[in-house]
């Protein structure tokens, strides 16, 4: 099932073209979902992607969707698109892992708005798909189920910890997936796999059924092949949910109409914090192309300065982890999936269905966390990140006053290979050093391909724009795309 190049690549058609194959009834959606899971039966177990399928679920979805187009009804947005789930969502009467075993056997009893929106829009949802355990890492070797494998090159990791997300459109395991990002885990896996990722602003997505991370951190987007599919799945999944309060009453574009209006004339910042010491070079000359092609398609290119971005990664990992620390108190091995056998009393049970449940990884960030959060530490800790978080938000602001668009380099790196940093926490940490900024800022962004490194390896250029620009975001990130090729 590997292609010439010995990568397990495919492009996926785009949502125009399916959705008319499906309306005309060239295409069956109930034989396009078969399709889907007989790739992913002769692919999945070589990169490790999907977790479980919704096979009786997708069946019976596309088989309404091959209804409603045999009547020649107008069909929704996404009629018979075949998506995956990143394993961090709930769909209800399926297995929710989060990647961790502490849930294993879980299912629970609703669906997440996320994915009750898609299903409304047509979508025929694949099944869950693998992410490192509770969604903390940059590489899904944190998945208790076993790590992910990069579509174009399966020694390499496919990043995190939306890994799988970001495979199954590499690998054509799914049009499109959902996501979750709370310090880069859209937009570094996407990069690494050479796909599109989105990263909204914080509460343009209800997050109602999403497993918690970092509460004020989290959100979930979309992954696809094309910048335009990514915003045509946005204005899906985006919008005021009652069942969420924290999501954004705004009204929502259409936002791959937006897309289309081009850059001329828009004012581009690149952030010299992001061009510094550790950035590969063959990284750093295709993310300068692509800015010089921006520069082509009628940009302003502006050299701008974000001298806080230095902060950011501990900042990042008191915040996210004291968060992480309150959200997954509520796993003790009473109310949901694992427990363990070895339990004499009431104490002993949740400590050691918490000891025998969660990975090293979450345990690692519990404790750090609960560190940040104790009586005597947490000015020094927890409230000083907070303070310096609101520096780094501000400073952002201050700049998107003088540009409309900031552009940088995704990751510093390309997909590194399986194991490569494994075993030190903190280089992989440090991996999320161009993504954690837009993540404390509660700013908006899209990863778009970008070229690739002479050994082929996608590059990723990330570009952000201020709270709920997704607009110019996608309108950046398709310059790019076109500029591509
Ligand atoms: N890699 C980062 C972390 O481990 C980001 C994870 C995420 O966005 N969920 O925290």
């Amino acid at each position: 099932m590997t292609n010439s190049a010995g990568s397990y690549v495919e492009k996926p058609k785009t949502l125009a073209a399916l959705k008319s194959e499906i309306a005309s009834g060239a295409t069956k959606a109930a034989d396009l979902a078969t399709a889907y899971y007989d790739r992913i039966e002769a692919v999945n177990p070589a990169l490790n992607v999907y977790l479980s399928l919704t096979k009786d679920r997708a069946i019976e979805q596309a088989a309404r969707i091959d209804s409603l187009a045999a009547k020649g009804d107008a069909l929704p947005a996404l009629a018979g698109i075949p998506i995956g789930i990143k394993d961090v969502l709930v769909m209800k009467g399926a297995p929710a892992t989060a990647g961790s075993k502490i849930l294993k056997g879980y299912e629970p009893p609703y669906d997440a708005t996320a994915v009750t929106k898609l299903e409304s829009a047509g979508a025929v949802l694949l099944g869950k798909l693998n992410c490192d355990e509770f969604a903390m890492g940059s590489s899904n070797e944190n998945s208790a189920y076993g790590p992910v494998r990069n579509p174009v090159d399966p020694e390499r990791v496919p990043g995190g910890s939306s890994g799988g997300s970001a495979a199954a459109v590499a690998a054509n395991l799914a049009v499109a997936s959902l996501g979750t990002d709370t310090g880069g885990s859209i937009r570094q896996p996407a990069s690494f796999c050479g796909v599109v990722g989105v990263l909204p602003t914080w509460g343009r997505v209800s997050r109602y059924g999403l497993i918690a991370f970092a509460s004020s951190l989290d959100r979930i987007g979309p992954f696809a092949a094309n910048v335009r599919d990514a915003a045509t799945l946005l204005t899906v999944l985006a919008g005021h949910d009652p069942k969420d309060a924290t999501s954004s009453p705004a009204p929502v574009p259409d936002y791959a109409a937006e897309s289309d209006k081009g850059v001329s004339g828009l004012r581009i910042g690149v952030p010299a914090e992001y061009f510094a010491e550790g950035l590969d070079p063959e990284v750093r000359a295709a993310i300068e192309k692509g800015i010089e092609e921006l520069k082509a398609a009628g940009c302003t290119i502006k050299p701008i300065s974000l001298p806080h971005t230095k902060y950011a990664i501990p900042v990042y990992y008191l915040v996210a982890t004291a968060e992480a620390s309150a959200n997954l108190a509520r796993f003790d091995g009473v109310r949901y999936g694992f427990r363990s056998p070895a339990s004499e009393n009431l104490a002993a049970m949740y400590r050691h269905s918490r000891d025998e449940g969660f990975g090293p990884e979450v345990k690692r960030r519990i404790l750090l966390g609960t560190y940040a959060l104790s009586a005597g530490y947490y000015d020094a800790y927890y409230g000083k990140a907070q303070q310096v978080r609101r520096l780094l938000a501000e400073e952002f602001l201050r700049a998107f006053a003088e540009v409309d668009a900031i552009v940088t380099p995704t990751s510093p790196v390309p997909a590194f290979k399986l194991g490569e940093k494994s075993g030190d926490p903190l280089s992989m940490y440090l991996a999320d050093i161009y993504t954690v900024t837009a993540s404390l800022a509660g700013i908006c962004g899209v990863t778009v391909p970008c070229g690739a490194t002479s050994s082929g390896l996608p590059v990723g250029m990330q570009v952000l724009a201020t709270h709920l620009g997704e607009s110019t975001a996608f309108r950046v990130a398709r310059a790019v795309e076109t500029a591509q090729g």
